[in-house]
């Protein structure tokens, strides 16, 4: 029996089909992602980190599972425009640089860098190639020009469209009907495209442009759309097995991906979507639009490690909202001390003396495996790791072999001593208070209020207060 056919059978939720699929790689046992990675005009906000750390932990858990893994993030920095559905107003990189009075390239190198930063600060690995668009503008204008070729686009004075109307999938990622799309239009502005749904793959350059490249149809820069396309197929090939990004970029952002790449090549390219759901404050979603931005280098001032906050991305799954509250953040904190109790051991003994595939060691290992391949069901995975550092059946040596075994899923430094506070929870009510507060971010009211009951029948009292959830003990 081959290596491969040991691998176990992943699950994973396919947006374009709305179904959970077994993912099948196209080369067996090698997986190829691309994650739709940043714009580089300003500073990641713990949302946008959101939609990296789960790509992050789908590719530490497929490696986890025994796969080899090949992982690609772009660095957007040209062609983004404020408005993407319309193809007009400015890009963004140009607009920052002129705000800042720097170069677009000083902009994009100055963003990288803290993005890079942030990442790191909560563990999320470098993937294999951070493309950059203003590296690939060939390749760009040759896929721009194949699609001309095929009849899938148009030129109008410098400017190339896609033409939607010539690719009969367009609308089965994000599930709507050209006609519906066509109706729901707001008035256009510019009027040179033939279908208002018709989008921009490369854009003639102004007269005040500063980033701009020579092209068969004069001076421009390429449109979004068109850069992720160029790049998936220059560093992953004409089959990508898994393509992630946050939910927005469903559409128009991978809808067009679709259109560009499969009317290219004249077949299906990506086989899974993945779209990862909204962190929100309050009940507005995470933006910078919305003046409700938190970055990762808040979070200390906050009194919050930056890990604390990949464990609170953890407790929930990647396909529901999660709310950022600080009360989640103190359960999360409690979460992170309690595991890293966990690990903790006083004698000598090496976990390389720990044969994990012994019982009960091997069963923890298969529920830990399992819940990954069951849709990256991290609560679950969770769950897991807080039975093994609670478990009775089990050395502490055992218990940290374990734990180390499962963080390099979770990246959650749980080698590191835990913090100690007084404000630590009576034992047993501590994991109810954490997974009552993780209830409540994602608003399931219900498992609140019985896990509030459980806490009662210990005696502890929950409070619901603007701050948090409050709890007293009654002897
Ligand atoms: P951008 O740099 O603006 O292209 O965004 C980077 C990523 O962050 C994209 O995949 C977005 O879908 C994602 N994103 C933006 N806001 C949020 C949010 N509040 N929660 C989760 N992901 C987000
Ligand atoms: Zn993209």
């Amino acid at each position: 029996m081959s290596a491969e056919q040991t691998l176990p059978t992943v699950h994973l939720y396919n947006s374009l089909t709305r179904s959970v699929e077994a993912l099948e790689p196209a080369a067996p046992g090698r997986v190829g992602i691309y994650i739709c990675g940043p714009t580089v005009y300003r500073y990641a906000h713990i949302g946008n980190l959101r939609s990296f750390l789960f790509a992050d932990v789908l590719r530490r858990a497929l490696e986890y599972l025994g796969y080899e893994v090949k992982t690609v993030k772009n660095i957007t920095d040209v062609g983004h425009m404020r408005d993407d559905t319309f193809d007009t107003g400015e890009d963004r990189m140009e607009l920052a640089a002129e705000v800042e009075a720097k170069t677009p390239e000083e902009i994009a190198e100055f963003y990288t860098d803290a993005w890079l930063t942030d990442e790191a600060a909560i563990n999320i690995l470098p993937v294999d190639v951070f493309p950059k668009a203003t590296e690939h503008i060939g390749e760009m204008i040759d896929l721009t020009q194949r699609l001309l070729d095929k009849g899938f686009a148009y030129e109008v004075d410098g400017t190339v469209y896609f033409d939607v109307s010539a690719f009969p999938g367009y609308g089965k990622l994000s599930g709507q009907r050209l006609e519906q799309m066509r109706a729901g239009h707001r008035v256009e502005v510019e009027s040179d495209k033939r279908d208002p749904e018709d989008f921009a793959l490369w854009k003639r350059a102004g007269t005040n442009r500063l980033m701009k490249w020579p092209s068969p149809w004069g001076d421009g820069f390429p449109g979004w759309h068109i850069e992720c396309s160029a790049m998936s197929l220059t560093h992953l090939g004409e089959h990508v097995d898994i393509h992630t990004g946050g939910i927005d970029n469903k559409f128009p952002h991978h809808e067009d991906e679709i259109a560009q790449s499969e009317g290219a090549l004249g077949h299906r390219v990506v086989s899974i979507w993945m779209h990862g759901e909204f962190l929100t404050l309050g009940d507005a979603k995470m933006a910078k639009s919305a003046g409700n931005i938190i970055r990762v280098t808040d979070l200390p001032e906050k009194g919050f490690e930056p890990l604390a906050f990949r464990y609170l991305a953890l407790t929930a799954h990647y396909r529901s909202k999660l709310d950022f509250t600080e009360e989640a953040m103190h359960a999360a904190s409690a979460g992170l001390r309690r595991l890293r109790r966990g690990t903790q051991i006083t004698d000598t003994a090496e976990v390389e003396g720990v044969d994990l595939t012994e019982e009960p060691m091997a069963s923890y290992r298969q529920r830990f495996a399992d819940a990954l391949a069951d849709d990256l069901a991290t609560p679950t995975a969770l769950a897991t790791a807080h039975a093994v550092a609670a478990a009775d059946d089990l050395a502490p040596i055992e218990r940290r072999a374990l734990l180390l075994d499962f963080d390099r899923v979770l990246g959650l430094g749980l080698d590191e001593p835990p913090e100690e506070t007084a404000v630590d929870p009576p034992p047993g009510a501590a994991e109810l208070l954490e997974r009552r507060a993780a209830a409540r971010a994602t608003r399931d009211f219900a498992t609140s209020d019985a896990l509030r009951d459980e806490l009662a029948a210990l005696g502890v009292e929950v409070r619901d207060t603007a701050e948090g959830q409050v709890w007293t003990v009654h002897h």
